[in-house]
């Protein structure tokens, strides 16, 4: 007769479907559902129960000693420590989206900008999947390199049909602070004289076209 046991476990279902399915399922994975911390993930909590099964403690017990792994799980509890890195993040999101709109929107006033920077489309790409939330990881640093072509002097250009985006000084201060990388990309305004146009081929025309942007 089996008696009832005090403690309850948790057990990985994922890891229990193993258990039933394969001979050898290797050790227990309770680690699949919670955070470095010990916790529940503040984003698995609300289907928890999709993740674990409760198991006595005697069949916890013997599945253990047979296969070893774990971590013991007898309460389940959200997590404070992460939930509070997420909160920290999403306000982090928010500012650096809500800064950049406002940098930009100057700079969609100014009317004719002396400087427009330049920045690799891949990273920004890369930055806007992360403030808006489709990336939890923060890109990496600035990464220009596919969009720059180091000229005669060291001097720094845009590379011919580079993918590309337009930013002002100040975004791009804004977004060096923070993540820091490069290299810096200034196309600056020179009094461009618009008949010369037609007869500039290759880099030259591009970065007269960029001019006139
Ligand atoms: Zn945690």
């Amino acid at each position: 007769m089996r008696e009832p046991s005090l403690l309850r476990f948790y057990v990985s279902r994922e890891w229990l479907n193993k258990f039933n399915t394969f001979a050898e399922p290797g050790p227990i994975t309770n680690h699949t559902f919670l955070c470095s911390h010990g916790g529940i993930p503040p984003n698995k909590y609300h289907y928890i129960d999709d993740l674990v099964v409760i198991l006595p403690q005697n069949v916890w017990e013997h599945l253990y000693n047979r296969f070893g792994g774990g971590p013991a799980v007898n309460h389940l509890y959200v997590c404070s420590v992460c939930q509070v890195e997420i909160e920290a993040l999403a306000k982090r999101r928010r500012i650096e989206i809500d800064t950049f709109i406002k940098l930009n929107k100057a700079f969609q006033a100014e009317e004719s900008p002396s400087v427009i920077f330049c920045i690799s489309m891949q990273w920004f790409r890369e930055w806007e999947a992360f403030v808006k939330g489709k990336d939890n990881e923060p890109p990496g640093p600035i990464d220009n390199s596919r969009i720059a072509q180091v000229k005669g002097g060291g001097h720094i250009q845009l590379k011919q049909g580079a993918d590309y985006g337009q930013i002002s000084e100040e975004t791009w201060a804004y977004l060096h602070g923070l993540y820091g990388g490069g290299p810096e990309i200034a196309v600056r305004q020179s009094v461009a004289q618009p008949q010369d146009l037609d007869g500039l081929h290759g880099e030259q025309k591009i970065e007269a076209e960029t001019r006139a942007l």
